[in-house]
């Protein structure tokens, strides 16, 4: 045949969430090259290791190319009528055994928008139950709360070429060097162009030794840290009082409570010298524009929402938001769509756009674009579907992209969940942990063999465009999400990803009104809110008010409490988990390829004291045990986590990560406590 020559398709990385523009080079249907786009909205020209090189997973002779059904208890290939035939009388079983709440679906940040907004459709209107969930409740769920309660909307405030232009950076409970690279270097930068930077975070991350002032609080008591920075902010005068009067409420109540955290009580709680809670107000408070970003190091905790909240005190009492004062409080998620999955209303509370369920008018307005009912109630949410599932209500459970075997808390009682649930389906590019569980697996493509959108960290919806087709059978989840509703006898209409999002900018149109994939091919990038197609997005938030009833920004007084566990003689040490620079969360794509040259295990970072007092070597076996299950991993001994604490990430499943951490959550989002699990460890 004539030979083709390669070509190159631009779409957005899929990995985390800083979304860099990218153009692929593919030849005869291969990936050959990844290229970080020069004309990128976000990435400049610039991209990290993973989105880069990671990409030979792709053709892993691993991948998932045929369904698989269980048949005497062994997954054997079937063909794709045959697994969606089992899926649907194993949905309809469900429904005939326990109703449509027995039925839960988890979808994902590694779906496109479309694939979102196709899965929370199919579990309201076919099966009937507003159970769908997707993985920023283990992340940035107390993001979403929490910027919500203080400002109106479940997004960053800022958008990031905003933050750039700031003249002090505080990067709160974030690694932005391994975990966001091609941001981490643009925050780096600013710094070096003169920016003050503050860091808080337990560890010495990248940023940190570069930072003006590097503030370690102990794991769990960043209210309290940001308590004491409060406090110095208004005895010292560093707060823009005409703002609190104009635009925003509670001062009277945070000033009644700032009074109990002056900053020895809060080097007390946090183990961050007086004088650095008292340095840190004062290059955040004289700064004439500062930011705030901050990662999961903030939100994993039991009271992660009120670490958001009380965060977000420090740029409402600077009068930061919202103005040309500064530039807000910006999450940094951490997979590329875990904003697209939440906007899209794959969510048991919300539907696309962040209407309340429970709010009849906001049911009225799907039911009218879909032309079915939608359930009243709100539905289980992650944690609860396992619960569910152990207790025997929730009879069949939809995984789609997420090892949740691998990467939720506890994972023995998600297994054990797994187990007692009577009918398991998973989307997947890989058998994972949790495929091992199923009934039915559908293989899945993957983000660089499919059409749609993302939204990254600071609301951009970029395109997401097939680069290459997927192997095999593999399908995407949106036509996998189709071809079952046709099965069961339902048609969700959106005959292509272009469809689906017209339809969700019909439904949601004060976010998403003017979004089209016609636009966003034109502009590259498109920020929400964005409700009329002839005007721009809005990349900064509440130039013209905030987004809350009363319309002013609201302070939050809420006190200091503890986390979930606490180290004793029988777990003295506290483990944080993260990532690390070269793979991605449970590392099923940046394991396969080249990634396992790059970071070939699951090191636990001990401090030289501690790994004296326990006798570990660096490089060798280590065993960490928590109240909750064992793990085996290898020491890597350094100064980077400070004495007492422990550090490792959960890119190799074998190794049992998550079977350390515990079902501490938030009290308000169930946001599992991930950064702070009690432990021992020893040599083997
Ligand atoms: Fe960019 Fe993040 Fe992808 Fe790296 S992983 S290329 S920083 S989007």
């Amino acid at each position: 045949s004539a030979y083709a020559p390669p070509t190159a398709t631009r779409t957005t990385c899929g990995y985390c969430g800083v979304g860099c523009a990218l153009d692929v080079v593919a030849d005869g249907g291969r990936v050959t090259a990844v290229l970080p786009a020069r004309d990128g909205p976000v990435n400049d020209g610039h991209a990290c290791v993973k989105g880069r090189f990671a990409h030979g997973f792709l053709t892993s002779p691993e991948r998932l190319t045929r369904p698989l059904v269980r048949r005497g208890g062994r997954l054997e290939p079937a063909g794709w009528d045959e697994a969606l035939e089992r899926v649907a009388r194993g949905l309809r079983a469900a429904v005939a055994a326990g109703g449509p709440d027995a039925v839960a679906a988890v979808s994902s940040a590694r779906a496109t928008n479309e694939e979102n907004y196709l899965v929370q459709k199919f579990m309201r209107v076919v099966v009937g139950t507003n159970n769908v969930d997707n993985c920023s409740r283990l992340c940035h769920s107390p993001s979403a709360a929490g910027l919500t309660a203080s400002f109106g909307l479940p997004g960053g405030t800022d958008s990031f070429d905003g933050v750039e232009r700031a003249d002090c950076l505080f990067v709160v409970g974030a690694n932005p060097v391994e975990a966001h690279p091609v941001v981490g270097a643009r925050l780096l930068r600013r710094a070096l162009e003169g920016a003050a930077l503050v860091v808080a975070d337990p560890r010495a991350v990248g940023l940190a030794v570069h930072a003006d002032l590097h503030l370690r609080p102990r794991p769990g008591t960043n209210v309290a840290l940001f308590h004491g920075i409060a406090h110095v902010l208004l005895t010292e005068g560093l707060a823009d009082t005409a703002f609190l009067r104009a635009r925003a409420t509670g001062l009277p109540e945070l000033t009644e409570l700032l009074a109990g955290y002056p900053p020895e009580r809060v080097q007390d709680i946090t183990g961050v010298p007086a004088g650095d809670v008292v340095a840190a107000a004062r290059l955040y408070g004289r700064a004439e524009r500062p930011a705030i970003v901050y990662g999961l190091g903030v939100t994993e905790h039991r009271h992660g929402t009120d670490g958001v909240r009380t965060l977000a005190n420090l740029a409402i009492l600077r009068g930061a938001v919202g103005t040309d004062r500064g530039y807000g409080v910006n999450p940094l998620r951490g997979q590329n769509n875990v904003q697209g999955a939440s906007d899209m209303g794959a969510l048991p509370d919300v539907l696309p756009g962040y209407a309340k369920v429970s709010d009849p008018s906001a049911r009225a307005v799907a039911e009218a674009v879909w032309g079915a009912p939608v359930p009243p109630r709100p539905g289980l949410r992650l944690p609860g579907m396992f619960a569910a599932a152990r207790a025997g209500t929730l009879k069949a459970l939809w995984v789609i992209g997420e090892d949740v075997r691998a990467t939720d808390p506890d994972a023995n009682r998600v297994a054990r969940a797994l187990d007692a649930c009577p009918f398991v389906v998973c989307s997947e590019l890989f058998p994972s942990e949790t495929a091992r569980h199923a009934d039915v697996v559908l293989p899945a493509a993957a983000w660089l063999e499919k059409e749609g959108t993302f939204v990254n960290f600071d609301r951009r919806f970029q395109r997401v465009r097939r680069a290459v087709p997927p192997p095999g059978e593999a399908r995407s989840d949106f036509d996998i999400v189709r071809s079952l509703a046709r099965v069961m006898g339902a048609d969700l209409g959106c005959a292509t990803p272009a469809d689906a999002l017209a339809e969700c900018a019909r439904l949601a149109a004060p976010l998403f009104g003017g979004l089209s994939h016609a636009r966003i091919d034109r502009e590259g990038a498109v920020p929400w809110p964005c409700p009329d197609p002839g005007a721009p997005g809005e990349a900064k938030l509440y130039g013209r008010g905030f987004a809350t009833p009363d319309g002013r920004a609201h302070l939050a007084a809420a006190p200091y409490l503890p986390p979930g566990e606490a180290p004793d003689d029988g777990y003295p040490l506290v483990l944080v988990t993260g990532r690390r620079w070269a793979h991605y969360n449970s590392g099923s794509m940046t394991r396969r390829g080249d990634g396992l040259a790059l970071g070939p295990a699951d090191f636990l970072d001990v401090h030289p004291e501690d790994a004296d007092r326990y006798g570990l070597r660096d490089g060798a076996p280590v065993v960490v045990e928590s109240r909750h299950g064992r793990a085996r991993l290898v020491a890597r001994i350094g100064e980077e986590t400070a004495p007492g604490q422990v550090f490792c990430a959960f890119h190799f499943p074998a190794s049992g990560v998550n079977r350390l951490t515990s079902h501490h959550a938030d009290t308000v989002t169930s946001c599992p406590e991930y950064k702070v699990t009690a432990v021992r460890v020893s040599a083997p």
